[in-house]
């Protein structure tokens, strides 16, 4: 079955795409979205937001199939593609992601919450160029106990796209401890936003048809979102749903499914 994500960024076709089983990376960027904008190479792309991983170059001709990119920090999340050209710099994009992190986590958890918060802070102060060298064995450790310790997908995925950042672009983050760095200064374009709208559009439902109130859900659901009466259809609340997907991996009757609100 094909899967629906919204594709972002540096492509000349942003949109809504439905990605057939099998289909490359690159199919997505040159078919799906019509190539790359302004000429301009390819550098990375992001898959699922906040709690997603980062692509480069040299995975483009994967195939799209979330569970084999599953070790390369790859989820669906909030089901982003966001697609970015060789002029973006990586820590401005750790940046906002971690932003988003901070708009999306429940607070459940101590490590996601205070973890999240002092790498959104450090991460803030190497995009300002603030942040000491010394610093950032310890930015990258915050990550990684996060990245183990957290409840849900979320929080575990927090850290990916940060890791894979600083693995394939280290020489961007260095810009940035040295207090100068030729991509943000030179490119004067707005940022490419990650996550937060299309994050507010999508919603997890659960089809009152197809719920047997087994309450499997509701239990498993660290953000306390799920309510019902065993043997009755239960109900998730938008505003509390965290929107980790763990719920719809349990629900063995398949009743719970995500909708886009504007569709
Ligand atoms: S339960 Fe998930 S979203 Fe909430 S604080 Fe923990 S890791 Fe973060
Ligand atoms: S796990 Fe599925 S069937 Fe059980 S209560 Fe939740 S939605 Fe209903
Ligand atoms: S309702 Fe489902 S998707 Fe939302 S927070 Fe709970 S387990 Fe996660």
């Amino acid at each position: 079955m094909a899967m629906s994500f919204l594709l972002k960024g540096d492509v000349c076709r942003p949109g809504r795409i439905e990605i057939e089983k099998g289909m490359t990376l690159r199919t997505i960027v040159d078919e799906l979205g019509g190539g790359m904008a302004n000429g301009k190479r390819f550098k990375a792309m992001q898959i699922g937001g906040a709690s997603g991983g980062l692509l480069v170059e040299e995975h483009l001709d994967l195939a799209f199939d979330l569970k084999a990119l599953a070790p390369l920090g790859i989820r669906r999340g909030d089901g982003v593609i966001l697609v970015c050209d060789e002029d973006r710099c990586m820590v401005d994009l750790c940046y906002r992601l971690m932003q988003c992190t901070q708009e999306e986590f429940c607070g459940k958890c101590v490590s996601c919450r205070e973890g999240t918060r002092r790498m959104d802070e450090m991460l803030r102060d190497l995009k300002e160029y603030r942040l000491a060298g010394a610093c950032m064995p310890r930015l990258m450790g915050i990550g990684e106990m996060v990245s183990v310790t957290a409840f849900c997908a979320l929080g575990k995925g927090c850290f990916s796209t940060l890791q894979a950042a600083y693995q394939h672009f280290p020489e961007e983050f260095c810009a940035h401890l040295d207090g100068h760095c030729a991509l943000c200064e030179n490119d004067l374009r707005p940022a490419i936003e990650p996550g937060n709208i299309p994050f507010d559009r999508k919603r997890i439902v659960i089809d009152p048809d197809a719920c047997r109130g087994c309450s499997r859900c509701a239990r498993s659901c660290h953000a306390e979102a799920i309510s019902g009466v065993i043997k009755s259809p239960f109900v998730i609340d938008p505003e509390k749903c965290v929107k980790c997907y763990n719920c719809m991996d349990l629900c063995a009757f398949g009743a719970i499914r995500e909708v886009f609100v504007d569709a």
